[in-house]
């Protein structure tokens, strides 16, 4: 049985018992304390919390789910995958366990034919919580579940609870025997590879309080109990199709067959590269979804996990393409576009916009791997460093600090580095590398949350949406109007006033105020409270979120007087922000719809900032926009103004606006009533942003430049308005002054330019032929200043800092060649032409008799340096570590061992 039709089959079930088909969410969570959604329930959990009241009783869906914390068990065990599809059911206070138990296991025994799944019954067991007789009583009475087949677990198998007081309950699982080829008898007490968990009923009964892990007491039962279930869509195919583990199933196998048959293996004949291969398959198919969801790859947060899902691809597919050994440094070969051609083409039918977006994924995912493989380049030239460093004190260890560095800076993986640490014989300090790991993780996800939330719990605007609904928004229209003061926040935390001095957000029934969003800077203005003695407080509001879907904070300090909560305030915005901020916005929906014109669908936004006066424009693209482009899009932009376009809004449903062809957010998570914005008939776009209306009030747009932001992602930054005015005519001033400067009237000034900069380049060259020239000359005096080592002519000289190396080594040959013939002769030259030193040995054809080879001496002097070197008999060149303070004697030290090997080599055929 396909994927498809299993989840088709499960939502038809729910759907006949009354359950409303909810779609999936976006993988990106909108709990803020949540980066990705990592169950079917993770949507519903307001409800579930009780923070909102539930639109259905009942509800099912299809939920996908991305997991990093099964990243290491990916490929190796049968059933974790990082990415999967969670089917989920729901009672919101409706029926509880009877029907769950029931239904799931009515569902799983029912034949195929009448839209069951067909699972023989005696393969089935079920597990329940330790006290959980009512679960157990159903299992054996109602089911018939032989009693042999029902196990008691623990509490850290089979209890759910958030991890702070709220809702808690006992949970009961059930499992799949796939038989004694996958491992003991006994149930899954004994054995979860064997006995397969599919499906999860979560009873939703008790309230928990206070304490650590599963630490706590049940302190009542919930007033409405609900059933949460959700069963593994991959496991379930993975049975259904009678395959061995979740890579293996229609979907996923795609990929997998596509990775092996690119890297030429032949999935199933040995271990390791079956578990290579699983975990390329599913992490492109993560990465595919993440990115088709709106993460781009970064630094921090969700696009972090991604760079690292796509890192991981790329590091398994070299070590499978780098042959036996795999050293890590296998081809540079690019494999993921066809990877990702494949993973999409395997979840097309069910998910479209795979396909629709497929360019700009492709664009995304191509541009990390190609990044990443010259991180690998760079990389791998500091780890060699690093290990040079370990080797030379005599340690056996890399320290933590040093994989930190290797993977924070230069993106290195640790398991690459542990690897390429093994081959030189090394170990890694791995406590310290996980230890920073783990500080700078934290440290990224505090950052991320306080900003969206202030550093306030979020139940404290989960209770404001609870008790007074969502804000209403008024500013499409007002720039200013009546309210009510609904909530304060201090510090995070809810305050029933607060006076002059006092940092404050301030939360209103209805508000005029555009909260930062949709890349639209927020608004700023005054709010002024009536105080009950009739006298005015004064908030100046500088900054506004939207912690949460429907609430509203304005951020600001109170002026005057003192605010309460239930007091009428008027609220007022700065309007000459607000126009330039709109005009912006507006200008960045005219460049998007120009750019998609002139490059192609693919050029979709994929982020951007509009502030007063200026705006970033952040859209996919594969390469560097050329200024020939940048151009022709400036200039249709202008016309756009020039024809004093009609700017309107309205709502539609997101079927008419695509069907009208309006320009939807690449990634963006849209309901089903949209707000579209059209200029004229120039561009239509899916927006909450304000705007102009008419695009004559934009007045001139100026396009200042493009430039790469990180992988596949281009910015384009442009002024609008009086800004963009200003900019070209201080631009006009200086090409002005310019011309005075070089007496050239402005279209001569190029031309001028280049001629002054190649005069300058001719001075330069004239001037180091002068500076060589001055250098050999003083080849004589340096022949004389020879001394005599174990009979043999040694000149050794430092030359001035900043000589280059080829000076050097220049003046090495002259030096030889003034040396008398048949007297056997050495030179040894160093100087520091940058940072590092560089010595040149140079032996006349006597010195060569004697044994006395260039290459081997410069080693020893290379080596005296810290670095090395080497090069023929006659000449060679070495270079060292840059030199500290003690750089004098360094190269002290290196003539020093030129002295020795030179004695050494005498000694060695009997000179004295
Ligand atoms: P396990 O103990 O096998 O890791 P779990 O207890 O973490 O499973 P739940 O959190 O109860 O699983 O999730 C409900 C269902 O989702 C599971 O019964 C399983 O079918 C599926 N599931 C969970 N984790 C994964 C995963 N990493 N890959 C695929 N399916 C999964
Ligand atoms: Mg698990």
């Amino acid at each position: 049985m396909e994927s498809a039709e299993i989840a088709r089959r499960f939502l038809t079930y729910f759907e006949q018992r009354g359950h409303t088909v909810v779609p999936s969410a976006s993988l990106v969570s909108e709990d803020p304390t949540l980066l990705f959604v990592v169950a079917g329930m993770v949507p519903f959990l307001p409800y579930l919390l009780g923070q909102q009241a539930p639109p259905w009783k009942r509800a099912a869906s299809v939920q996908k789910c991305l997991r990093t914390v099964d990243i290491e068990e990916v490929g190796k065990t049968t059933r974790h995958g990082t990415f999967f599809q969670m089917l989920g059911s729901w009672s919101f206070g409706d029926y509880f366990k009877e029907d769950a138990i029931t239904w799931a296991w009515d569902l799983l025994t029912k034949s195929e034919r009448d839209g069951g799944f067909g699972f023989p019954e005696d393969k089935l067991w079920a597990t329940v919580y330790l006290d959980d007789d009512e679960a157990y009583g159903i299992w054996r009475d109602k089911v018939g579940l032989p009693e042999g087949r029902i196990q008691r677990m623990g509490k850290d198998q089979n209890y759910w609870d958030m991890g702070v007081p709220g809702p808690c309950g006992p949970d009961s699982e059930i499992y799949y025997d796939r038989g004694p080829d996958y491992g003991r008898e006994g149930g899954p007490a004994v054995d979860e590879e064997r006995y397969l968990e599919i499906w999860n009923l979560v009873f939703m009964q008790y309230q928990r309080g206070p304490g650590r892990g599963s630490d706590y007491e049940i302190v009542g039962d919930l007033p409405a109990k609900n059933i949460d279930t959700g069963m593994g869509l991959e496991r379930m195919a993975a049975i259904l199709q009678g395959v061995d583990n979740l890579f293996e199933i229609d979907t996923t196998w795609k990929v997998l067959e596509r990775a092996a048959e690119l890297t030429d293996h032949k999935y199933g004949s040995d271990r390791r590269t079956d578990v290579a291969l699983r975990v390329v398959a599913d992490h492109v198919d993560s990465a595919v979804m993440l990115v088709a969801d709106g993460v781009l790859p970064s630094n921090e947060g969700a696009g972090y996990v991604l760079r690292r899902l796509l890192r991981r691809s790329v590091r398994n597919l070299r070590l499978l393409s780098g042959g036996a050994g795999g050293s890590g440094r296998g081809t540079e070969e690019r494999f993921l576009h066809e990877l990702t051609a494949a993973s999409i083409e395997a979840y097309g039918p069910q998910f479209p916009n795979l396909v629709r977006d497929a360019a700009n994924i492709q664009t995304v995912i191509e541009a990390e791997e190609a990044a990443f493989l010259g991180t690998l380049r760079t990389g791998s030239a500091i780890f060699d460093t690093a290990v040079e460093q370990v080797k030379r004190r005599g340690e056996s260890q890399l320290g933590g600090e040093q994989a930190f560095q290797l993977h924070d800076t230069y993106g290195f993986p640790i398991d690459l580095t542990l690897e390429m640490a093994a081959e030189q014989g090394l170990k890694v300090d791995e406590d310290t590398f996980r230890r920073l790991m783990a500080e700078q993780r934290e440290r990224a996800r505090k950052d991320a949350q306080e900003k969206k939330t202030g550093n306030a719990d979020v139940s404290v605007f989960a209770d404001l949406l609870e008790r007074s609904g969502r804000v209403v928004f008024t500013g499409y229209d007002q720039i200013d109007g009546e309210a009510t003061v609904i909530g304060l926040l201090v510090n995070g935390v809810s305050v029933p006033s607060a006076v002059a001095g006092t940092e404050v957000g301030v939360v209103l029934d209805r508000t005029p105020f555009y909260a930062e969003g949709g890349g639209q800077l927020s608004d700023t203005g005054v709010i002024r409270v009536s105080a009950a003695d009739g006298t005015d407080a004064l908030v100046e509001i500088r900054d506004v979120q939207t912690p949460l879907t429907g609430v509203v904070v304005h951020g600001g300090v109170v002026r005057a007087g003192e605010i309460t909560v239930g007091a009428p305030a008027y609220a007022e915005i700065d309007t000459e922000r607000r126009r330039a901020v709109s005009r912006s916005h507006t200008a960045t929906h005219l460049l998007h719809r120009a750019f998609r014109g002139a490059l192609g669908d693919s050029a979709a936004q994929a982020g951007s900032e509009n502030a007063p006066g200026r705006l970033r424009f952040d859209f996919t693209a594969s390469g560097a926009v050329p200024i020939s482009v940048l151009r022709d899009v400036e200039d249709e932009v202008n016309q756009v103004l020039i024809t004093d376009l009609d700017v309107r809004a309205f709502h539609t449903s997101i079927d008419d606006a695509r069907a009208m062809g309006a320009l939807a957010l690449f990634g963006e998570k849209y309901g089903d009533e949209v707000r579209v914005v059209e200029v004229g008939d120039y561009s239509r776009e899916l927006c909450g942003g304000t705007h102009v209306a008419r695009s004559g009030q934009l007045g001139l747009i100026k396009v200042l430049g493009e430039a790469s932001i990180g992988a596949g992602v281009r910015r384009v930054e442009a002024l609008v308005g009086m800004d963009a005015f200003r900019f070209l005519a201080a631009e006009s001033v200086l090409v002005s002054q310019l011309g005075e400067q070089l007496k050239a009237r402005p279209e001569e000034l190029p031309e001028r330019v280049s001629g002054l900069v190649t005069r300058l380049r001719d001075a330069q060259r004239e001037l180091e032929r002068l500076r060589s020239a001055q250098l050999l000359s003083s080849g004589a005096e340096l022949t004389s200043g020879g001394t005599d080592v174990a009979g043999v002519t040694l000149v050794a000289h430092r030359m001035p800092d900043g000589t280059a190396a080829d000076g050097i080594r220049k003046l090495a040959l002259d030096v030889r060649g003034r040396l008398p013939a048949g007297q056997p002769g050495v030179v040894v030259l160093a100087g520091v032409p940058a940072d590092r030193p560089v010595v040149v040995v140079a032996t006349n054809e006597a010195a060569r008799a004697r044994g006395l080879a260039a290459g081997r001496l410069v080693g020893a002097a290379a080596k005296a340096l810290g670095g090395g070197g080497g090069g023929k008999d006659d000449v060679a060149q070495g270079g060292g570590a840059p030199l500290s303070a003690s750089g004098e004697h360094a190269i002290d030290a290196a003539f020093d061992a030129v002295r020795a090997a030179m004695r050494d080599a005498a000694g060695s055929i009997g000179v004295p």
